[in-house]
């Protein structure tokens, strides 16, 4: 069986607002490599995080990857002003419940951004936050 986003998004560009407006989300939660950056370049792009800030107005955001490295983790967060979680275990549920909870949102008012169908995608749709 193939998992499948809600949405299919080109990039995270094509992420509309209005549209997680009316499904109720608060929360909108990303993958890191291949989804808000290149893979394992540890670098934001300029575009990116002008996009992510200009969506953080609207939405309370987090960064929620598997990588282990804590080195690579800390240099992105120190690119951004939201939390950048590494070790995820992501399709375990476990850490993007906990991010949930911090932000005191329930997980169907979260939509998760990823680019691997059985990481990030089973991950959102096992915590019933809605896979994008
Ligand atoms: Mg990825």
């Amino acid at each position: 069986m193939r998992i499948k986003p809600d949405i299919n998004l080109k990039s995270i560009y094509d992420i509309n607002t209005l549209f997680l407006k009316c499904c109720e989300i608060e929360a909108v939660f990303f993958d890191l490599d291949s989804t808000v950056m290149k893979s394992k370049s540890g670098e934001f792009s300029q575009k990116t995080i002008d996009f992510l800030n200009q969506l953080s107005e609207n939405f309370k955001i987090a960064v929620i990857s598997n990588n282990k490295n804590e080195e690579y983790i800390r240099k992105a967060q120190s690119q951004v002003n939201f939390p950048v979680i590494g070790c995820a275990k992501k399709p375990d549920i476990k850490v993007l419940l906990g991010v949930c909870d911090d932000m005191g949102i329930k997980p169907q008012n979260c939509a998760f951004v990823g680019d691997r169908p059985l990481t990030d995608i089973l991950c959102a749709k096992r915590a019933v936050v809605k896979p994008l």
